[in-house]
C-alpha cells in the first residue's frame, strides 16, 4: 500500500550553506553535461534526424544546453503506431502496476532534484528556487497520480437493482498526443504525460522548442525505471510541424495541451474534425493563458500586498500562466501601494540566475524579448511608465532581459491591461471603489487567476462568488498553487479549466463502462 500524497514542500532555503551548496554543485555537474544531442524516442528506439536545434540558455546565449533532434511530419504516423502497438499490453496491467512505474520515477526524481532544477536554470532561464519548485511540482503530479488512478479504477457504486449486477468502471481512451509549453518545462509535460498514461494510454510527448533537453531527460528516466517501449514516445519538433500533425491524426483520440490561447483554440478547431478513418470524437484538454489581476482593497496592509505583487508579477520574469499582469488598486491606497512596489521592485537582481541570489534571468527567446519589447512600447503610448521599460545592453550576446517595468494609470480596455503580454510587465489600474475594481478584474476574456487583498469579509465572500477565475487567492499571491492543494485551470479563454492537480483531472482521460449482469 502506497503511503498518503505529501506535497514536496517546503522547498529549500538557499540561504542555508547545505541547500546552496547542492544546488551549485548540480549546476557545475550539468554544465559539464551540456551541448550533447538528444535523439527522437519512438517505440523504444533512439532515432537520429537530419534537421536538429540548438537549445540556448536564455540568460547566456554563447552556452549551448544541448542539440534536439526534430521529428520530421512523417515521423508522426511512427511514433503513433508505436503508441498504437504498445496500448494493448499496457492498458491490460492493473492500475497499481502502472502506478508503480510514476511512483518509481518520481523517487529517482527525488533523489536527483537537483539536477532536474539545473537543467531548468540553464534551459529555461529559471532562478533556483522556481526550478527547485518546477522539480517538485513534476515529483507530486507522479505521486498523485498514481494514486489517484488507483482510486478512480475501483468499482464506482451504482444504484441496486434486484436480480442483477451492475459494475461501473473506467477504461482508457487509447493514444494520445501530449503538447507541452516551455514555461513549466518539466512540471506540465510530467503532469500531463503522467496522467494520460498511468490511466493506460500510451502518448506522444512533444516538447516545447525551447526546451526539448529537460524534456529529453524525463523520458531518460522513464526509460530508466523500465517503462514498457512505446508507452511514452519523444517526439521534439516544430509545432507547426508535429504538433500539427498529432492534432488531426485519425489514431490520436485526445490532446492534452497547454500553451498559448491562439495555438489551444486553433487546435480545438482542428482537433474538431473527424478525419477519413476515424472512429471517435477526439477529446481536448486545453490550459491556456492569462491576464491575472490582483485586486487591493482599501483597509490592507501595504508591505505585505506589494510583496506579493512583486513576487507574482515578476516571478520567473513574469512568465506563468498565473502571473499577476494587472494589479487593480483602490483609488484610496493606489500611489501608497505603487510606491512600495516600485521600491521592492527596483530591488529585483537580474542577471545569469546560475548566480546565486540572482532572481530574474534572461526571457526565454528572441521572439518573448521582441513581443514584450513591443508591448512596452505600446505601454509608453498608452499609459505612464513608472518603473523599468528598458532591456539590457548586449543582450545579443548575454541574454534576452527585460527590466521589471511597471505602468501607471493603465485604462482597464487598453491592450495592455487586455492581452496577455506573457514578461515582467505589470500594469496598474486605479479603481474607484471595490465594486468598480471588481468589474475591472472579469473585464477580460481570460479567468485564469486572480488574487483579493482586503480585510472586509463582506468584500471576501462577494469575491467568492463573482470573481470569475479558475483559481481566486485570498489575500496571498496569485502564484504557486500546489498539486492537490490548489487544483489548476482557468475559465473561459483559459481554457477547459482541467483541475490538474485535482480530483476530477484523470477522469478526461478515460471513459466510463457499464456492465449490467441480470441473474
Ligand atoms: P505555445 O502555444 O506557443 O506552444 C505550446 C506548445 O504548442 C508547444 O509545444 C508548441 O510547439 C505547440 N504548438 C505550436 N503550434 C502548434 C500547432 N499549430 N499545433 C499543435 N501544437 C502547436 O505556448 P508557449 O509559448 O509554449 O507557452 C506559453 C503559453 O502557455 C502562455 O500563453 C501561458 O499562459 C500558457 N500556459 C498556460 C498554463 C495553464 O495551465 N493554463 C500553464 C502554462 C502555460
Amino acid at each position: 500500500m502506497l503511503t498518503p500524497f505529501k506535497n514536496e514542500f517546503p522547498f529549500p532555503n538557499f540561504a542555508e550553506e547545505r541547500s546552496r551548496s547542492r544546488m551549485e554543485e548540480a549546476l557545475t555537474s550539468v554544465t559539464a553535461q551540456t551541448g550533447h544531442t538528444y535523439s527522437l524516442v519512438i517505440g523504444g528506439r533512439h532515432i537520429e534526424t537530419v534537421q536538429r536545434s540548438q537549445s540556448r540558455n536564455p540568460s547566456r546565449l554563447d552556452q549551448v544546453i544541448g542539440i534536439a533532434c526534430e521529428s520530421p511530419a512523417e515521423m508522426v504516423d511512427a511514433a503513433v503506431q508505436a503508441a498504437q502497438d504498445a496500448f494493448p499490453a499496457w492498458s491490460h496491467l492493473s492500475t497499481e502496476e502502472r502506478a508503480r512505474y510514476f511512483v518509481s520515477a518520481a523517487a529517482k526524481m527525488r533523489r536527483r532534484i537537483y539536477s532536474f532544477a539545473a537543467w531548468m536554470v540553464l534551459e529555461a532561464g529559471k532562478n533556483w528556487t522556481e526550478a527547485y519548485a518546477d522539480a517538485a511540482e513534476a515529483i507530486d503530479f507522479m505521486e498523485y497520480y498514481a494514486r489517484e488512478a488507483i482510486r478512480l479504477q475501483r468499482s464506482h457504486p451504482t444504484i441496486a437493482m434486484t436480480g442483477e449486477e451492475n459494475d461501473f468502471f473506467y477504461l482508457p481512451l487509447g493514444v494520445g498526443a501530449v503538447i507541452a509549453p516551455w514555461n513549466f518545462p518539466l512540471a506540465i509535460l510530467v503532469g500531463m504525460t503522467t496522467a494520460a498514461a498511468v490511466t493506460g494510454n500510451t502518448v506522444i510527448m512533444k516538447p516545447a522548442e525551447q526546451t526539448p533537453v529537460i524534456a529529453a531527460k524525463f523520458m531518460e528516466l522513464l526509460e530508466y525505471v523500465g517503462l514498457p517501449p512505446g508507452v511514452v514516445n519523444y517526439l521534439p519538433g516544430d509545432g507547426e510541424v508535429v504538433g500539427e500533425a498529432l492534432t488531426a491524426h485519425p489514431q490520436v483520440r485526445f490532446v492534452a495541451f497547454t500553451g498559448s490561447r491562439e495555438v489551444g483554440v486553433h487546435i480545438y478547431a482542428r482537433a474538431a474534425v473527424v478525419q477519413p478513418g476515424q472512429k471517435f470524437l477526439r477529446r481536448c484538454i486545453l490550459e491556456m493563458g492569462g491576464k491575472d489581476a490582483i485586486v487591493v482593497d482599501e483597509n490592507t496592509p501595504l508591505d505585505l500586498v506589494a510583496a506579493e505583487v512583486v513576487a507574482s508579477a515578476f516571478g520567473f520574469q513574469g512568465q506563468k500562466c498565473s502571473a499577476c499582469s494587472r494589479l487593480i488598486a483602490h483609488t484610496d491606497i493606489y500611489d501608497e501601494l505603487l510606491q512600495k512596489v516600485i521600491e521592492l521592485g527596483r530591488k529585483i537582481k537580474i542577471g545569469d540566475p546560475a548566480q546565486y541570489g540572482v532572481y530574474m534571468g534572461g526571457v526565454i527567446d528572441a521572439a518573448a524579448h521582441k513581443k514584450i519589447l513591443n508591448y512596452v512600447a505600446l505601454g509608453r503610448a498608452e499609459a505612464k511608465l513608472v518603473m523599468g521599460g528598458v532591456d539590457t545592453e548586449d543582450q545579443e550576446t548575454h541574454g534576452y532581459f527585460v527590466h521589471p517595468t511597471i505602468f501607471s494609470e493603465v485604462d482597464p480596455q487598453s491592450r495592455l491591461a487586455q492581452e496577455e503580454i506573457f514578461g515582467p510587465v505589470l500594469s496598474a489600474i486605479r479603481a474607484e471603489s471595490f465594486e468598480h475594481a471588481m468589474e475591472i478584474a472579469n473585464g477580460t476574456d481570460y479567468g485564469l487567476t486572480g488574487a483579493l487583498f482586503s480585510s472586509s469579509r463582506a468584500h471576501l465572500e462577494y469575491a467568492r462568488r463573482e470573481f470569475h477565475v479558475g483559481n481566486l487567492y485570498l489575500n496571498r499571491k496569485c502564484t504557486g498553487a500546489l498539486v492537490g492543494v490548489q487544483p489548476f485551470g482557468g475559465f473561459n479563454m483559459s481554457g477547459t479549466d482541467s483541475k490538474a492537480g485535482g480530483p476530477d483531472y484523470l477522469l478526461q482521460f478515460m471513459q466510463g463502462k457499464i456492465v449490467c449482469e441480470r441473474w
